[in-house]
């Protein structure tokens, strides 16, 4: 089987705000091969400049465009597609964009792989471990406690048993902090698991005080309390810290990871549609079996990236719990014509083969940058 063509497709709502928000604006990737087999995959970065990723043309050595690695290449062996696409990027790529756009290529090679053996990707990364997974949804910090207390109530109604919340006006002082956190620990009960994002909010000494205050109150975990960046930092708390502490959803290759978790990171977010793709993910989740740590999928675009995290996660001993997205756009919501939907706090994994999904034309036609 051999790769005939590589679509970067951008996807752009009419109105994209300057918020957190990564169902707005995506690039899908679809490949075609000689077999009438066509992979799908997605992008959640700069999607002008992930499309240029591929469209660029082959120039010297370790510089090429992807589309152009790829096409006569043979599918069916997404590990070996990424170590050639990493490396014969290697001069702009690394660790930006350009893994950002691999991670598109190398989720339609797996769909690819899957759909050529008549088997779901999770079959290929390693079997099921579970047909359903854990779903938690996430969502900013109300402005005062009792808003915050009242999306807890939602998703409570919504039956989930896993929460997080993040950003808005947490970090700032530690009184409100508590208060926020103490309105949704309410809400949700000794029963439901409760996750805070701090959302870079602090220095090293402010991160352990902050861990300290809110340990009493059993959160799951507390993610990204320090900057990105701040490694030295996170090896200095994750081992005092009396709450786990969650990170990575900014960063991108296995190295990363393995960094992260040399310093201790309990909970590592790898994103498929950003960190390197599945061969990435699958990785990871390895080197935290080795380790005793835990990977959990950072997810907010469209279903693409909720069904190649799914298969991830249905492979993965320890990895019954996927981020839920609940976002109202058309690119999360319709996207995906089969999107898997929330059933009692869980989702069920696509069992089709590849990643089990097929693309609705129409949403693609409506949103397509031309
Ligand atoms: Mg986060």
């Amino acid at each position: 089987m051999k790769i005939t063509a590589v679509e970067p497709i951008h996807l752009r709502v009419p109105v994209v705000e300057a918020i957190p928000d990564g169902t707005l604006d995506v690039l899908v990737v679809r490949i075609e091969t000689d077999a009438g087999i066509t992979g799908i995959g997605e992008v959640t970065s700069q999607s002008y400049v992930c499309k240029a990723c591929f469209e660029a043309p082959r120039s010297a050595a370790r510089r090429h465009g992807l589309t152009s690695i790829l096409i006569g290449e043979d599918p069916l062996d997404p590990q070996r597609l990424w170590e050639k696409m990493y490396y014969e990027t290697n001069r702009y790529g690394r660790r930006g964009a350009a893994i950002h756009a691999i991670s598109g290529a190398d989720i339609a090679l797996w769909d690819i792989k899957g759909k050529a053996e008549g088997k779901p990707i999770y079959e290929l990364l390693g079997g099921a471990q579970r047909t359903t997974v854990r779903a938690y949804a996430s969502v900013l910090f109300g402005d005062t406690p009792d808003d915050t207390a009242a999306l807890a109530r939602e998703f409570v109604e919504l039956g989930l048993t896993a929460a997080k919340f993040g950003w808005g006006p947490f970090g700032k002082d530690a009184a409100t902090d508590l208060a926020h956190v103490q309105a949704a620990r309410d809400v949700l009960g000794e029963e439901r698991d409760l996750m805070v994002d701090a959302g870079h909010a602090w220095d090293l000494p402010t991160a352990v005080a902050r861990a300290e205050l809110l340990a009493p109150l059993g959160i799951a975990w507390l993610e990204e309390p320090l900057a990105q960046d701040d490694r030295k930092g996170y090896a200095a708390l994750c081992p005092i810290s009396p709450v786990p502490i969650a990170a990575g959803e900014g960063d991108v290759t296995h190295y990363d990871f393995e960094d992260l978790i040399e310093r201790g990171v309990h909970v590592v977010q790898p994103d498929v549609a950003f960190c390197g793709g599945l061969t990435v993910c699958r990785r990871v989740s390895d080197m935290c079996q080795t380790h005793g740590r835990r990977a959990v999928p950072h997810c907010f675009s469209t279903g693409i990236n909720l069904c190649a995290s799914l298969h991830w996660m249905a492979s993965v001993p320890n990895g019954d719990l996927v981020e839920y997205c609940l976002r109202p756009s058309p690119l999360m919501r319709k996207l995906v014509k089969n999107l898997p939907p929330l059933v009692n706090g869980r989702v069920p994994v696509p069992a089709g083969p590849g990643l089990g999904i097929e693309l609705d034309e129409d949403i693609i036609h409506e949103f397509r940058v031309k």
